[in-house]
């Protein structure tokens, strides 16, 4: 997936999990203000073309027939009425034809794809242990190699692929497996 062709999203603010996950994976999210109207979030999706995804049937809807009017793809919107993140990321995935195989990685080897922060999506750069081995808990500093500094000079999170990452990684594996037993 190049950069070009990879979808943005902005999700409904009961959608932080999931948008944070999104963002990880390198996906381009914003995670709706809970204080705006369903109005208001379609139309930051549409001009700033990011595919719509809610819990709410009567927003979707909504959204489905303005996409229509505006002879634009039904896949702009998705309606994700699940409780898990897995089946969440396995119904976006089917129906943007994504396959999940491209996010996992094998052991000791580095992540296929490039990260966003997932507090503020921001991308994420690879900086040396030496430049925020002050930032970070003296434990990961002795035991992780490779860190990654968000971008954004506001937020400057640091990131490494400690046990969180297998935590990811099992998640993908899972949304793997439950998009093989549909097909
Ligand atoms: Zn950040």
């Amino acid at each position: 997936m190049t950069e070009n062709s990879s979808p943005l999203f902005i999700v409904d603010a009961m959608f932080g999990k999931l948008g944070k996950f999104l963002r990880l994976l390198g996906f381009d999210t914003e995670i709706a203000n809970s204080h705006l109207k369903d109005s208001q979030i379609f139309e930051i999706a549409l001009k700033t073309n990011r595919i719509l995804i809610t819990r709410d049937l009567k927003f979707y809807e909504h959204a489905q027939s303005q996409l229509k009017k505006k002879n634009l793809q039904s896949n702009m919107a998705l309606y994700l009425p699940y409780q898990e993140i897995i089946e969440e990321l396995a119904e976006i995935f089917s129906i943007l034809g994504i396959d999940p195989e491209i996010f996992i990685w094998k052991d000791g080897e580095d992540i296929p794809f490039q990260s966003r922060c997932s507090k503020c999506n921001y991308e994420l750069i690879k900086v040396k242990k030496e430049t925020v081995i002050d930032k970070i808990p003296l434990k990961s500093a002795t035991i992780f190699k490779k860190f990654w500094q968000c971008t954004n000079d506001n937020c400057g999170k640091i990131y490494w692929i400690g046990r969180h990452w297998e935590d990811i990684k099992a998640i993908l594996q899972k949304v793997r497996k439950l998009i093989q037993d549909r097909n």
